[in-house]
């Protein structure tokens, strides 16, 4: 099973970059008196973006010299405490203040303030049901806020946290918003990043979007190093994805004097870990290696994220090229133990932002069905003094409503607990998605091993999908996706399980096949994806795809084991030159074109 290069969520990258905003380091002394406590107060907000340390300090020197404050300006100060706990990662002790403050500061600004920095500290903090619920609230509040640095930081914090949930377009819809958000004298390097970031997550960037190029240059122009280096580092990303390595390293290069210097932790991470990704990309396997052990190194044992998942696949790959079966192995653990972690957390985002949705459409229909209900006995009870014939008709037309509303309640429930079911399938092809065919093969194998039963685990890769893409459109590329599905599927047997591991790689795991019979179907299937090409503007495209095949027979019942064999032979069947299928023998000889 080839592992997919599918970017899951900017997670860590997200959260990277809203901290980073606020590190500026521009640390001047400043030693102004508190004449006016509530000046005071909005200049020291004010050094939030600008000078992370006086803003500190200030806040140390407002809680010294205790001067008499008003109640606004008490509020005003809970606020900023809260926030600097934030800055500080103390999610947890920030929480109670910026709760109080959105309830009983009597403040609408402070409070939205307020709301949008404890929705982003939850999401943050990985819990986001509640923080989707302050998503929703903040939707509905955005028209009455007017105030431009507030509304400014509302949108971010908005673009922000939806794209976490994978709702990219309105991630994009407010970073657009941010744009006419700018008070005078501020820069759009915020708004700028928030839209790359967006973008990005949504697929929609390529390393020559004028959206990337702007961000970098209108970040550097105004001096915000970090999120320019953010941003840079997309764009290597973007270029390993476009096979131009050298521009990777030499971009790498260009930015690690600054990395250096600012010495923060995701950008160092990021930065060698697609080093070692160029460097294998380049062919350059033992330069690979040692970045990519650099770069798990730097990381702390129990650190989960994408760039360690990387790091880890770099040196499986290596190492199975090379012949290390053992450390193949080892290292194929930690990139599944890595991988596992943000599809977690990625399916965690989504099915919470449905959840609150939900949420809010049941609790709509229940307040109806309660004021239905009512107005049902209040009639009744007028019918028993006049007893009128005709109002009998208003009962039956409200019994119906009622029946209508007892349905679309029961449906909605319905189609929560449909999401359960939903977060195991790809939302593109509606087959399994990586994380689930991983768990049920696993189940199947284990039946399978007691009664001593056959199975085939293949794997299949298109061939030059990128192409397709690049030369027809991503939409195309999607239905190409959709149709090998389709003509998959009709190959298949209803206990075959049928998974989407990646962007154009399946896997499906046949049910009591022997090998002989597993080369078959494989083979079939091969010949009826290259047999399916599809039409556009009269242009034919072809498609083909490369398979590779392990069996229980000769691999035994680990997942792992079978994926990597049947994996390796995917690989060979590439390099012996596309659309074959290859099984995984003990010899590599065994070659079925
Ligand atoms: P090879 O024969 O070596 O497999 O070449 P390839 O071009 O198929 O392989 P590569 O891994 O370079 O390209 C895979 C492409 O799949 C790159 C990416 O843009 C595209 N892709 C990934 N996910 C999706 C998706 O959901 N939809 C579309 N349309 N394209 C996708
Ligand atoms: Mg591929
Ligand atoms: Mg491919």
């Amino acid at each position: 099973m080839s592992i997919g290069r599918q970017r899951r969520g900017p997670g860590t990258a997200l959260a990277g970059l809203l901290l980073c905003a606020l590190m500026q380091a521009n640390y001047a002394a400043d030693t102004a008196k508190i004449s006016d406590a509530s000046a005071f107060l909005d200049q020291t907000e004010s050094l939030r973006i600008k000078d992370h340390r006086q803003f500190i300090q200030r806040l140390e020197q407002i809680h010294r010299e205790s001067p008499t404050l008003s109640t606004a300006d008490q509020w005003h100060l809970r606020y900023l405490d809260a926030l600097e706990s934030s800055l500080d990662g103390k999610y947890v002790a920030a929480e109670q203040p910026l709760r109080d403050v959105i309830d009983h500061s009597g403040d609408p600004m402070l409070a939205a303030k307020a709301s949008a920095l404890l929705m982003n500290n939850l999401a943050v903090g990985r819990r986001y049901e509640d923080a989707f619920k302050l998503t929703q609230q903040l939707t509905i509040d955005l028209p009455r806020i007017q105030d431009k640095t507030v509304r400014l930081q509302v949108l971010g914090y908005l673009s922000q946290v939806l794209n976490l949930a994978g709702q990219t377009d309105l991630a994009i819809k407010y970073a657009h918003m941010m744009e006419d958000a700018v008070p005078p004298g501020m820069t759009s390097c915020y708004p700028r990043s928030k839209l790359v970031a967006a973008l990005w997550n949504a697929k929609r960037l390529t390393s020559s979007s004028p959206e990337l190029k702007q961000a970098i240059d209108t970040c550097e122009a105004s001096r915000q190093p970090i999120v320019a280096t953010a941003m840079q580092l997309i764009l290597g990303t973007l270029h390993l994805e476009e096979h131009q390595p050298a521009k990777t390293l030499s971009l790498l290069d260009q930015i690690a004097p600054g990395i250096q210097v600012n010495h923060y932790y995701p950008h160092t991470l990021s930065a060698q870990v697609q080093r070692a990704q160029a460097y294998e990309q380049l062919g350059k396997d033992e330069d690979a290696r040692k970045a990519a052990l650099a770069a798990v190194a730097m990381a702390s044992p129990d650190d989960i994220n994408d760039y360690l998942k990387d790091a880890y696949e770099v040196l499986y790959r290596v190492a199975k090229r090379h012949g290390n079966t053992t450390s193949a192995l080892a290292y194929y653990e930690h990139y599944v133990a890595q991988d596992k972690g943000s599809l977690d957390d990625a399916t965690a985002q989504a099915l919470a932002y449905q959840t609150v949705q939900q949420q809010v459409l049941t609790h709509k229909l229940e307040t109806e069905e309660l004021g239905k209900q009512n107005s049902i006995l209040r009639l009744q009870q007028a019918l028993d003094t006049k007893a009128v014939e005709t109002s009998r008709l208003y009962i039956i037309l409200l019994l119906a409503a009622f029946g209508f509303i007892v349905l679309w309640l029961y449906r909605l429930k319905r189609s929560q607990l449909g999401f359960k079911r939903l977060s195991h399938h790809d939302s593109l092809t509606g087959i399994f998605n990586h994380q689930h065919f991983i768990g049920e093969a696993e189940r199947v194998l284990n039946v399978l091993q007691k009664k001593f039963g056959h199975a085939c685990l293949v794997s299949i890769d298109l061939d030059h999908f990128k192409q397709v893409n690049d030369t027809h459109g991503h939409a195309m590329g999607d239905a190409v996706l959709r149709r090998t599905v389709a003509v998959c599927q009709q190959q298949l047997r209803p206990a075959d399980l049928f998974g989407r591991l990646g962007g154009e790689e399946f896997g499906i795991l046949l049910h009591e096949c022997s090998r002989e019979q597993g080369m078959d179907i494989a083979n079939r299937i091969r010949i009826a994806i290259g047999a399916s090409p599809m039409e556009k503007d009269g242009d034919v495209i072809s498609i083909s795809a490369s398979v590779g095949l392990a069996s229980t027979d000769t691999s035994g019942y680990q997942l792992q084991r079978l994926c990597m064999e049947a994996d390796a032979a995917l690989y060979r069947a590439k390099r012996a030159g596309r659309n074959r299928v290859i099984a995984d023998t003990e010899n590599d000889s065994l070659v079925e074109a």
